[in-house]
């Protein structure tokens, strides 16, 4: 069994990291160059050509990609190999509209797989493990690409794909579940029915792999605790492959970027500026090795930073802090910018769980945001405080994080729905009227 576990790769100085991105970036730009059409139109636009490019330091000559592009181009339009050596398609969620399809060859698909099994290893599977993937099956990538990486890892894989909490829960305990993989609103919806059937004594979970959607540092504790294992973050897109872009290691502090395959860069939204290190942008990535859609400087939408400060893990591949969520989630409200994360932030640190809804409107000419956040069981229980002591305390920390006064409303355990795949926090009905 291969180790997933490459140090001669992860822990590579930064210099030949640099040295090894520079030689694929040369030889992938002149690829697209000949093999894609809307790529050679682009550059030619900007007037640069392949030959520009030879090395890293010359990635900003580059045009970006976007979202839109890939909904321009769809479906072939940027594939660059026949279509007849594609063995794969995946597709967005289509969280922010409609969705993208990508293409994979065997070895795209070889690649992204044990980019999760690096992540797999990270979170300390081995071939013992009983790995549990609770992350949707088919066109999403959640649940094929930690599939693949289990099995490439030699996991014991259980294909579970999302929903009918009752079958994880049985299968979870029967089979003695060692790592969890699923999105983490669904990971703390099974913490959740665990804690209600009293059963953390029998099961034997011990990591969860936990991704494709922003989640706090609150989330974190509160999955850690329910569930007993330790939660590591894992990141991808569907654009660039899938899970596993980047994951997280045991510091759990930040998700390590595999800079062999992909060139992280973080810009300024609105004027494309590269930015440097430590500063928070639009992150984009350029797919050095991928062959059948090898994207070029796309641009994510997702809002962090990178740094490149030493891991005690030892791993050297620059690290992205948790996205802060996609500049699209972004709710812009009586003039201010309001992030889903940031009221997760504020609900979580006054005891409650990541059970809420935002609900934002328009009335006149005046936008309404309303928090409405269930109760735990144990709060009902404890009488010595009101649901209306609760609402001002709530509404007092978001007015001290966002600077808005927010409507709030505490309402009862299991009244709002929950997620087995991404979370929908927000109900905005102001683009009813546009
Ligand atoms: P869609 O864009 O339709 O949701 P994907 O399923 O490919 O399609 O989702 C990729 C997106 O999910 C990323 O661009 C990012 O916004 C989000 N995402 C994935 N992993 C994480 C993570 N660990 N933390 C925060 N956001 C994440
Ligand atoms: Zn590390």
């Amino acid at each position: 069994m291969k180790n997933y576990y490459q140090p001669e790769i992860e822990t590579m100085p930064l210099d030949q990291i640099q040295a090894l991105q520079s030689e694929r970036l040369v030889k992938q730009v002149k690829f697209v160059y000949e093999n894609v059409k809307f790529y050679r139109d682009k550059m030619d636009e900007k007037g640069v050509k392949p030959e520009d490019i030879k090395g890293i330091e010359d990635l900003h000559k580059l045009p970006f990609v976007t979202k839109n592009d890939l909904r321009d181009e769809y479906p072939y339009g940027l594939l660059a190999v026949p279509l007849e050596d594609c063995v794969r398609i995946q597709s967005t969620s289509g969280t922010t509209g409609r969705r993208v399809v990508a293409f994979y060859t065997q070895e795209d698909i070889d690649i992204w797989e044990e980019c999760c099994a690096r992540a797999i290893v990270a979170a300390g599977g081995t071939k013992e493990d009983v790995c549990h993937v609770c992350y949707g099956y088919g066109l999403f990538t959640g649940g094929p690409g930690l599939n693949g990486g289990s099995h490439k890892v030699g996991c014991l894989t259980l294909p579970m794909s999302s929903g009918n909490t009752e079958r994880q829960l049985q299968f979870m305990t029967d089979l003695g579940s060692t790592i969890l993989c699923c999105t983490p609103s669904y990971a703390a919806n099974l913490g959740e029915a665990v804690d209600e059937r009293g059963l953390k004594d029998k099961i034997k979970l011990k990591a969860g792999i936990f991704g494709a959607e922003p989640w706090t540092e609150g989330m974190r504790r509160n999955i850690e605790e329910s569930l007993g294992i330790k939660a590591y973050d894992i990141y991808g897109l569907t654009e660039i492959s899938g899970p596993g872009v980047s994951f997280e290691c045991e510091e759990q502090a930040g998700m390590h970027i595999q800079e062999d395959h992909f060139i992280p860069e973080i810009i300024n939204p609105d004027t494309g500026e590269v930015l440097p290190e430590g500063e928070v942008g639009e992150l984009v990535f350029t797919c050095i090795t991928k062959k059948a859609f090898p994207l070029l400087r796309y641009r994510t939408r997702d809002l962090c930073r990178l740094t490149r400060q030493k891991c005690s893990c030892g791993r050297t591949h620059v690290r992205m802090m948790k996205p802060k969520g996609r500049s699209d989630d972004m709710m812009i409200v009586k003039g201010v910018n309001v992030w889903p994360s940031q009221i997760e932030t504020v609900l979580l640190n006054q005891g409650f769980q990541a059970n809420y809804q935002i609900i934002v409107d328009r009335i006149g000419n005046h936008d309404t945001i309303e928090v409405q956040v269930e109760l735990t069981p144990e709060m009902v229980e404890d009488t010595s405080r009101t649901n209306s002591w609760r609402e001002k305390q709530i509404v007092a920390g978001l007015k001290s994080m966002l600077g808005i006064t927010v409507k709030v409303k505490v309402v009862e355990p299991k009244s709002i729905v929950r997620s087995e795949g991404k979370a929908v926090r927000v109900i905005d009905k102001r683009n009813l009227y546009q």
